[in-house]
């Protein structure tokens, strides 16, 4: 539908060095070290704080505690990446972690705090699941607000970054689309959200910044951006995309009717937090000798399996063994959020369910964040760059964030005085299609996608589940299709577009890995592979074709 020929093409208005696609930790650290020499704009599918990084409570993994070592993280990562991490990848990211702590401070961010034995102030530092020492450098327990309100204000006040709200990236433009021989990524259709119009804008790099894709489930931490569509876009481009079956269910969601996906930080059980049947009993000896502090996916498989076996809607985390003041002071947004629920935390446990949080696979790149295309980059939870492997440590994730924004900024630094001007790009072409009377399938379809995730494609999967899974996308692929061919697009048909091809990526994957391993559980194959290396799940848009839009 949206290319038009090539008598209608003209000549773009809006041309910037670099379009970076996400207001995000990843996207705005990235625009910040441009703009001090290229002309940026900076696309955001709402408001600007609408993304995971605002909603991040427990932290930044960084090596700063005196006992602590670079060697120590690489190893943790790599434990917790259950054989698939690259470890290039990994020593680069964890040795850039103090460097990246140190520009956030510069950019304003005030972290938590302590006075030493000596008088010397230094950074607290937290301790999560998989982390061998304290290595968590956090804002109290609203982390993820304080990087965001502060990214935010320096990007507001720079004269080479354009702040675009309430932009909605359609689709990318590349120059094989346009006819040309060499491939290369040169614009985007961008939808104004308030007033339905398309347009066409061009640039000389593109960067993909868009989160993850964990609204793909039912139940999810995630705010309502993470629909996959960076992934959907580079995929529908042309681009690799690697370990979808890798989703991190966090274990520790809040369970309550008023609550919409409010996370119970790690954090709490790094603090000492029990978690209890409703009976009162701890279950964890039950999993694994880390108890509380296993890998996330070790948690909430244990949690999954109390509920089922016991048909309870729910499990309780306890930290009310620590004094009042402690958790007032360490948990000030959690404390507040169950106090407003009547749940007082000081006194008594913490209603939790586990919940689609984290998206490990994404868009293939290299240690530059290169995607396939060139001149397109994928930076943040959108892409898979070998750190996490099967499974993320916990807040190894901002830090990937900031790592890769760094590497894109040099990469795009030292090549933009080569980087061709992107051509005159086509208008979106609206000539055949109408507005919808039929908003009522998009919701229906979105809400039968997501429920069908969780049941078939969730925390414990198996053969026949994924296979159920997949002859029912590809009913909603169809009908999702000819929708999208007749009507007018919205942001919620885009969303629902992208997470029905998400999804599809997601079950194949899975349906590749004849094995158990990190985040990936199939009772068919409930252990790991060992008689060969590890293998990572590259799927190709060369060799499959997903669905009637692509
Ligand atoms: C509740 C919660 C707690 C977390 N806690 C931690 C933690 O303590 N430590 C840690 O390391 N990690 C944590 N994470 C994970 C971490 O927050 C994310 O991985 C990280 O913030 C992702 O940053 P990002 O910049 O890649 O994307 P995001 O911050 O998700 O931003 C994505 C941006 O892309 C934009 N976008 C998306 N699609 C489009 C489109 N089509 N067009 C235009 N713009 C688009 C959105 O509007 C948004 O601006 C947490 C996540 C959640 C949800």
């Amino acid at each position: 539908m949206p290319i038009s020929n090539s008598s209608q093409h003209t000549c773009p208005s809006l041309n910037y060095d670099v379009l970076i696609f996400g207001s995000g930790c990843a996207g705005l650290s990235l625009a910040l070290k441009l703009a001090g020499s290229l002309r940026v704009a900076v696309l955001s599918k709402f408001a600007l704080t609408e993304g995971s990084t605002f909603y991040a409570q427990g932290g930044i993994s960084a090596v700063l505690h005196e006992q602590d070592s670079i060697a120590s993280h690489i190893e943790d990562t790599l434990i917790a990446g259950g054989g698939l991490s690259n470890p290039d990848i990994v020593r680069l990211t964890v040795s850039m972690g103090k460097q990246s702590i140190q520009w956030l401070r510069e950019q304003g961010v005030k972290f938590t705090e302590e006075t030493d034995d000596k008088g010397n102030k230094q950074l607290h530092l937290h301790r999560e699941g998989g982390h061998s020492f304290r290595r968590i450098v956090h804002t109290a327990d609203a982390t993820g607000k304080a990087v965001s309100l502060s990214l935010i204000e320096k990007a507001q006040l720079h004269p080479n970054i354009e702040l675009l709200e309430n932009h909605n990236v359609i689709d990318l433009i590349t120059t094989s689309k346009l006819g040309h021989s060499e491939e290369r990524a040169c614009g985007a259709y961008v939808l104004e959200n308030l007033s339905g119009k398309i347009k066409s804008m061009a640039a000389k790099a593109i960067v993909l910044a868009t989160g993850g894709a964990n609204k793909v489930y039912l139940y999810s931490t995630n705010p309502h951006i993470s629909t996959g569509d960076g992934i959907a876009l580079a995929w529908r481009a042309g681009c690799r995309v690697a370990n979808m079956e890798f989703m991190q269910f966090h274990p520790t969601c809040l369970y309550h009717p008023h609550a919409r996906s409010f996370l119970i930080s790690e954090a709490i059980r790094g603090e000492g937090g029990r978690l209890l049947l409703p009976n009162g009993k701890p279950f964890m000896q039950n999993y694994d000798s880390r108890l509380e502090l296993a890998p996330r996916d070790i948690v909430a498989r244990a949690i999954d399996s109390e509920m089922k076996t016991h048909g309870i809607d729910c499990v309780y985390l306890d930290i009310s063994h620590k004094s009042g003041r402690f958790i007032r002071r360490h948990f000030p947004t959690i404390y507040k959020q169950c106090k407003a629920l009547d749940i007082d935390i000081t006194k008594r446990p913490i209603p939790v369910v586990p919940a689609a949080h984290y998206t490990c696979g994404g868009v293939y790149t290299d240690d530059y964040a290169r995607t396939d295309i060139p001149g397109l980059y994928a930076i943040g939870e959108v892409a898979c760059t070998g750190l996490h492997g099967a499974n993320r440590m916990a807040s190894n994730s901002l830090l990937e964030c900031l790592v890769f924004a760094e590497r894109a900024h040099q990469h795009i630094m030292q090549n933009i005085g080569v980087f061709p001007d992107p051509p005159p790009l086509p208008e979106w072409d609206e000539s055949k299609v109408c507005h919808s009377d039929e908003e009522v399938v998009i919701a229906h379809n979105w809400d039968e996608l997501r429920r069908f995730m969780w049941d078939y494609v969730g925390i414990v999967r198996s053969d026949k589940r994924l296979k159920r899974a997949m002859h029912r996308l590809q009913l909603l692929k169809e009908e999702i299709a000819e929708y999208y061919g007749s009507y007018r697009v919205t942001s919620d048909l885009l969303e629902l577009r992208n997470l029905v091809i998400v999804a599809e990526l997601i079950i194949r994957c899975a349906q590749l890995r004849k094995e158990s391993r990190g985040l990936h559980f199939t009772k068919d194959y409930p252990e790991p592979d060992d008689s060969q290396a590890p293998q990572n799940s590259i799927l190709s848009p060369a060799d499959i074709k997903l669905s009637p839009q692509d």
